[in-house]
């Protein structure tokens, strides 16, 4: 029985894994899950999955919620350092790191250094500090399988040749909201609009950051430390179907591509299987009616946030850290109505020009640089 804690259970993700956990329940059991503040929610989840411990990682809700909404049977834990005590539980086989933002980073390194299967969503946190939980998980032989289902298909495809052997990944993007937009208009983008993703159902940030396509720019970060890539063996090209999930072309000019239906279920699942592969709970392909795929590449002009990606995958050390912080900022600014759609781009850009760079920064020092960049972009002004 694979013992799982899920980090960030009443989120998109979090609700795609209870679905996968629901459809296999002779191989997975929940053994402890953790929400921020929604205790309902959480409780909710417990009443079906009676896990060993629950955290609600605000630590301030304790004193809100009710008790007897969770089973007896669960242990109840506050504040976002339960969340790294559970990530290394003894029973622990795999964490589920599905927290949005930097503040998944601590748990996922933790399980990173005890040894334990990280199924990672959380790519911020791979953006943020890519070198050090790589070498943590080779260090402790924990297996980092990813969930981002771009890197799910990477890895899946990287199984056909030897590392030495890949020439290059290309990563596909839907193009987010705005692919047939002009710049114009783009400019003019209110938070609804950004909002209304065409083929992906996620959690606010994300979903902000695949209209920017900030959100493949840190999936470009990510790749680089995920599968120890240079920064120019990684390209993007926009693919509005989302159908294939990403391309790996080996030396002899062999392009291996995965496919199929756009749900998060998949990945997740290969992730929680590996290197078995289960029955399918996501839609599978259906290549009895016509079906047409597309890819352009992007226009940088009009989604500039993309170059980032480019360039701090290139440049490494503390950049990753700074460039998070400052778009987890700009895009709550952006969604409080305080910045316009390229002041999110225009904001990193800059706090990533001024911050006094690091070229093998620790842990506690990425940490102190997240702080800093958050504070400069509170504070910035277009
Ligand atoms: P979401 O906003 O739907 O859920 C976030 C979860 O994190 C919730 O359970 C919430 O309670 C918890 N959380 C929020 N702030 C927290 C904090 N400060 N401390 C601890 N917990 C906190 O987000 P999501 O869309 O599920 O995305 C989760 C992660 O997965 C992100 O890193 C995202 O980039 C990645 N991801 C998501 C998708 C998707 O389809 N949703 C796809 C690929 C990757
Ligand atoms: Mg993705």
């Amino acid at each position: 029985m694979n013992q799982i804690a899920l980090l960030g259970a009443t989120g998109s993700i979090g609700t795609s894994t209870l679905d996968v956990v629901r459809a296999h329940r002779e191989q997975l059991q929940l053994y402890g899950v953790s929400a921020h503040r929604d205790w309902q929610k959480l409780a909710t989840i417990c009443q079906e999955f009676t896990p060993n411990v629950a955290i609600l990682s605000d630590e301030s809700v304790a004193a809100k919620l009710d008790r007897s909404a969770f089973p007896a049977e669960t242990e109840l834990r506050f504040g976002a350092d339960a969340l790294c005590d559970l990530a290394v539980e003894k029973p622990v086989h795999t964490v589920v790191a599905a927290i949005v933002g930097a503040a998944g980073l601590a748990s996922s390194y933790e399980a990173a250094k005890a040894g334990k299967r990280l199924a990672i969503a959380n790519k911020e946190t791979l953006v943020v500090a890519g070198p050090l939980v790589m070498a943590a998980a080779r260090e402790s032989g924990a297996e980092l399988l990813p969930v981002d289902s771009e890197h799910s298909a990477i890895y899946q495809a990287l199984k056909s040749g030897e590392h030495r052997e890949v020439a290059q990944v290309v990563l596909t993007s839907s193009g987010g909201p705005f692919r047939q937009k002009s710049a114009a208009e783009i400019k003019a983008a209110t938070p609804e609009e950004a909002l209304n993703h065409p083929t992906w159902d996620m959690g606010p940030k994300i979903t902000i950051d695949s209209a920017t396509l900030m959100n493949k720019a840190l999936e470009v970060i990510e790749a680089r430390w995920l599968f120890d890539l240079q920064a120019d063996q990684i390209d993007v090209v926009v693919h509005p179907q989302s159908i294939v999930h990403s391309f790996v072309e080996f030396q002899d000019g062999s392009v291996i591509a995965q496919l199929s239906p756009p749900d998060m279920r998949l990945p997740i699942q290969y992730a929680l299987a590996y290197p078995e592969r289960w029955t399918a709970v996501a839609p599978r392909m259906d290549f009895k009616t016509a079906c047409q795929l597309d890819f352009s590449p992007p226009d940088l002009e009009r989604f500039p946030a993309l170059q980032l990606g480019f360039e701090v995958a290139r440049r490494g050390g503390s950049s990753g850290a700074v460039l998070n912080a400052a778009n987890e900022v700009a895009v709550s600014r952006f969604l409080r109505g305080e910045l316009s759609f390229y002041d999110i781009e225009k904001v990193c850009r800059q706090i990533l020009d001024q911050h006094d760079f690091s070229p093998t920064p620790t842990f506690e020092e990425l940490v102190a640089l997240d702080d800093w960049a958050r504070k400069e972009t509170i504070l910035w002004k277009s």
